[in-house]
């Protein structure tokens, strides 16, 4: 028994687990959906936990098996995380063709969510990158799965949130940059419109490209922020230092309230607002301060105090984008509710490599904020409303409370998902959606 919590922490319990040699050898005498396949509880809510069985610690198996310099191709066992692996490729300038905001993810976990990064305009998710990977299933059959070979469980895996079997192994295609380092280009905008009228122009001059906004700002501010657009740095440019071994602060025990409310937060914006002075600044910066901010203050999320928070995380088509921007802000200012993090991003049109894959076509508004209880929980009902009515999907794998109902609107898919689900395998996240669907 350990703590195995998920980022929210809202709901923060011992929960049980097991060695992957112990989930194998037990295999032909698996109790059904006593198991889930467990990476580093990066994602936010109840997707990466079993409250009833047990939970599998892939981390244990974290072995780079593989690395070809020449094709950028990179075989690993699912617990590796993505710092493992840019670190690994770096020295020959590889990098990982899509990451998300935290590098301790790992490749298992990055695959079973089809996460995305900062340059989904440009290279679709993580799944997209996949090459193949080996899955096992509860009843011992080892699959190898890739668009030619079992392409009905790659679909499902990619994006499958562990419920489709263990993902093994995977064959990953690196992509191969100039230098790993950034150059940034940090652009300040006064409004939602001025973001609007900007973003596409942006997006198409860079490969990366997210925008931070400042959710507490009202009047002719309302939505100002700051566009994030980057490239990977030439090589013979200026390389800033990383430090070699990655010590970091850290939020050394949980604060018995939460720091991170609407006073902190109105000053840090502002803060963080004014630092970027007007108009565009380059700068060449580590891949460590462009891609993983948050990765270098240990247990941020503790800031939030011992009853967690709460991510919502949407996508709504392009054509509803200002308005919906525009209402879900506003019905979080109405509840007087503070985001920390507040990030805007538009989504390409590649088309989706996963079943259950949230990136799609549109934009996509994150907001986290403080668990409040009841006031917080009828905010989040709230945007979710605002974002059906748009057309859009709530993130599962941020998500600890939506209604089975928006999560079927979310992913009309899922049955197809639930026909291919490994037996042995369930998630408190399935259980509370999908099998409430079935009427089990
Ligand atoms: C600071 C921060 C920033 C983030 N930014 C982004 C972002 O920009 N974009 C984005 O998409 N996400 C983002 N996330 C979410 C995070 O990247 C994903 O939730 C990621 O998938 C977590 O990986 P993990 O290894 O911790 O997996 P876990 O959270 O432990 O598990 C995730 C899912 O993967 C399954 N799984 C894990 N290992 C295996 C395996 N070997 N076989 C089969 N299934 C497996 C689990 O069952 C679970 O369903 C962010 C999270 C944080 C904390």
């Amino acid at each position: 028994m350990g703590t195995f919590d998920s980022w929210g922490r809202v709901v923060s319990r011992t929960r049980q687990a097991i060695a992957p040699d112990d989930y194998d050898n037990r295999i032909g005498a698996l109790g059904a959906e006593a198991f889930l396949p467990f990476g580093q509880g990066r994602s936010y809510g109840d997707s990466c936990h079993n409250d009833t069985g047990s939970l599998i610690e892939m981390r244990r198996r974290a072995r780079i098996t593989a690395f070809d310099p020449g094709t950028g191709i990179l075989t690993c066992e699912a617990g590796v995380t993505l710092r493992e692996v840019i670190e690994h490729v770096a020295a020959h300038r590889f990098f990982l063709a899509v990451t998300p905001g935290t590098a301790f993810a790992t490749i298992g976990g990055a695959i079973a969510n089809d996460v995305h990064g900062k340059n989904h305009h440009a290279r679709g998710s993580f799944g997209h990158h996949v090459l193949s990977f080996d899955l096992l299933r509860s009843d011992g059959t080892l699959l190898t799965c890739s668009p030619d070979q079992n392409p009905a469980l790659f679909a499902a895996t990619i994006g499958g949130m562990g419920l489709t079997g263990v993902i093994l192994s995977a064959q990953l295609q690196l992509m191969k940059v100039p230098a790993v380092h950034v150059q940034q280009h940090a652009i300040r905008f006064d409004s939602l419109s001025d973001y609007f009228a900007r973003v596409e122009a942006v997006d198409a001059a860079h490969e990366y490209s997210v925008a931070w906004i400042d959710q507490l700002a009202k009047g002719r501010g309302f939505g100002r922020g700051i566009l994030l657009a980057g490239d990977h740095a030439n090589a013979d440019g200026e390389i800033p230092d990383i430090p070699k071994k990655w010590v970091r602060p850290s939020v050394p025990f949980m604060p018995p309230v939460n720091l991170l409310n609407g006073l902190t937060l109105k000053a840090f914006n502002e803060l963080y607002y004014r630092k970027a002075r007007p108009g565009e600044q380059v700068s060449t910066v580590p891949w460590t301060s462009y891609f993983y901010p948050l990765d270098a203050i240990g247990d941020w999320n503790r800031l939030y105090g011992p009853r967690g928070l709460f991510q919502h995380q949407s996508v709504f088509p392009l054509e509803a984008g200002e308005a919906t921007v525009r209402a879900l802000m506003t019905a979080a200012q109405a509840a007087g509710h503070a985001s920390f993090l507040t990030v805007l991003k538009k989504f390409g049109d590649r088309r989706q490599r996963g079943l259950l894959s949230f990136a799609r076509e549109g934009f996509t508004l994150t907001l986290d904020f403080s668990n409040q209880g009841a006031s917080t929980l009828a905010l989040l009902d709230r945007l979710d409303a605002i974002v059906m009515a748009a057309g859009g999907a709530i993130n599962p794998y941020k998500d600890q409370r939506m209604a089975p109902a928006t999560f079927a609107a979310s992913f009309p898919d899922w049955e197809r998902l639930e026909a291919v689900r490994d037996p042995a395998l369930m998630s408190d996240f399935w259980r509370r959606t999908a099998m409430a669907l079935t009427n089990r």
